[in-house]
């Protein structure tokens, strides 16, 4: 029984989002509402992709920024994604979710090696596939890899989970009087600047009419929402209607 609006999606989830409150590292009652979030939407029967970010426990940029040469940070932030993943994996499968972790950076006794069409194959048998390692190269971001995933997979849209509702025209935090938007073309991220996803991924996203959804995963329910077609968080097209 199916009433999913899509049958093959790639969901994005920031390291930030395992954090919950602690601020750093996997807050394991985070872990466990979102492998249950994920376990009910695969028993609608969708293929669900994952990628995962690192910045929970460590991200390239910033420590660059510290001083460390800018690629070898990056890579220990590959590493965190792999770490998150792994997590991941391990709550899926405790809710009886058959999983596969595919790493963009090779580590045989961890997980398999990123194989386009092995990845299409267990989405087909009904496996999340959860990709780590980003995109395996320095000065990408998760956010990329998933744009970059989702195509490869042909995911019908990203979603992505993050702590608040939508894109606003604002910080709503700071400002009260912030606007969300409903739906918003990706061009107006792009010249907006608004904090979404970087602009190699809003790119990455627009040149190949990719729809991206930007929701709240805090709220328990909502990723299945989302699936099922609802109108909640904010609607990323090409165009605007
Ligand atoms: N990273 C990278 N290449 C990639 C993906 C990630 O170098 O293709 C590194 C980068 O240092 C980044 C870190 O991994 O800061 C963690 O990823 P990200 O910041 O995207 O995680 P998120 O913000 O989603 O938690």
């Amino acid at each position: 029984m199916s009433s999913a609006h899509y049958r093959r999606i790639l969901l994005k989830v920031s390291g930030e989002m395992l954090a919950g409150e602690q601020g750093y590292g996997v807050q394991p009652s985070i872990l466990e509402g979102l492998a249950e979030e994920i376990a009910d939407v695969v028993a609608m029967d969708v293929e669900v992709a994952v990628v995962i970010g690192g910045g929970n426990i460590f991200r390239g940029l910033a420590a660059s920024a510290r001083g460390m040469e800018r690629a070898s940070a990056d890579y220990m932030g590959m590493l965190a994604t792999v770490l998150n993943a792994l997590a991941l994996q391990n709550a899926l499968e405790g809710k009886g979710v058959s999983t596969r972790v595919q790493s963009a950076i090779e580590m045989r006794q961890l997980a398999e090696g990123y194989i386009r069409r092995r990845a299409i194959r267990h989405l087909e048998k009904k496996r999340v596939v959860i990709f780590a390692g980003g995109t395996g190269n320095p000065y990408f971001s998760t956010d990329t890899a998933a744009s970059l995933r989702a195509m490869e997979i042909g995911a019908q849209v990203i979603m992505k989970g993050t702590k608040v509702d939508g894109i606003y025209d604002s910080d709503p935090v700071k400002n009260p009087q912030a606007k969300k938007y409903a739906e918003i073309p990706f061009l107006s991220i792009l010249t907006q600047n608004l904090k979404v996803m970087d602009s190699t991924a809003i790119s990455l996203c627009m040149d190949n009419r990719l729809p991206l959804i930007v929701f709240n995963l805090k709220e328990k329910g909502n990723f299945k929402r989302v699936v099922q077609g609802e109108p909640i968080g904010t609607l990323v097209t090409v165009e605007s209607r």
